[in-house]
């Protein structure tokens, strides 16, 4: 089976003391993902360290930075490289998230340095597509999330792209309580999942993990976990909360 992943994705938000209890709440539920199951915290690039203590020793748990440059090293002011991050055993790295895209201007080919380089580290990246609302109204989602597969993740070779995790986060249902239906969720990381199979195959394609983001909550989530193609919840604001958090884990398929 499947990975089966709760990433919580805390954005710029919290101080050190409060993203210090944030752990130390959800960490004191013991709440053991099952054998295929795992918990990721993208935390700050401050908290990195702190976090990697927090959760050292503690099976199914890691940590991810939310970003890494598309640059190895060098005069790249605040920027923060695959090398650093590998530097201090982080292994996970968000590639690609909206608010990037929209945000900071990241385009696909862009992202598409950020992956190689993160393979080349050895550190998984969670690579985020999905399409905003007017994309959806005028029911081109397919078109559009192909294209962001293509252009980011075609060059890899399989083996490159089992390392991957895929995130499909429709925009319009980031941060404003709006979640795709079961249906909607279904239907997409379906189609992402043959777009992987028509290019490296059924057996590649069945391996990688593909995760919901867009307004997860303890409310939902076994919904849509639920579904046959999706391997969990990319999570942002739920994720804040321990007590919903330590739901959205236990709802991981088993
Ligand atoms: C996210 O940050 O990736 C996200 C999906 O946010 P939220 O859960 O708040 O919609």
């Amino acid at each position: 089976m499947r990975k089966q992943i709760a990433a919580a994705n805390w954005k710029m938000n919290l101080t050190i003391d409060k993203a210090k209890s944030l752990l130390d709440d959800i960490l004191k539920e013991n709440t053991s993902p099952a054998e295929n199951g795992q918990v990721i915290f993208a935390v700050p690039f401050p908290y990195l360290q702190m976090a990697s203590e927090k959760i050292d020793g503690k099976k199914g748990y890691s940590i991810a930075a939310q970003n890494c440059s598309n640059k190895k090293s060098g005069a790249y002011t605040g920027e923060v490289s695959v090398e650093m991050l590998d530097s201090i055993n982080i292994k996970y790295a968000v590639v690609g998230h909206s608010e990037r895209r929209e945000y900071y201007n990241e385009t696909n080919a862009m992202l598409a340095e950020k992956i190689d380089l993160c393979l080349a580290q050895n550190i998984i990246p969670i690579f985020c597509c999905g399409e905003a609302l007017e994309i959806r109204e005028k029911e081109w989602q397919n078109e559009f999330v192909r294209q962001q597969l293509e252009e980011s993740l075609f060059h890899l070779s399989a083996e490159q792209l089992k390392k991957i995790v895929i995130a499909y986060e429709p925009i319009w249902a980031i941060g404003t309580g709006k979640t795709a239906s079961t249906e909607q969720a279904q239907q997409m990381h379906a189609f992402i999942r043959s777009v992987l199979a028509g290019k490296w195959g059924e057996e590649t394609a069945n391996n990688i993990s593909i995760l919901y983001g867009g307004s997860v909550k303890a409310s939902n989530a076994k919904e849509l976990f639920n579904c046959a193609d999706v391997d969990g919840g990319l999570v942002g604001g739920a994720s804040l909360i321990a007590p919903e958090f330590v739901q959205i884990i236990n709802a991981l398929k088993h």
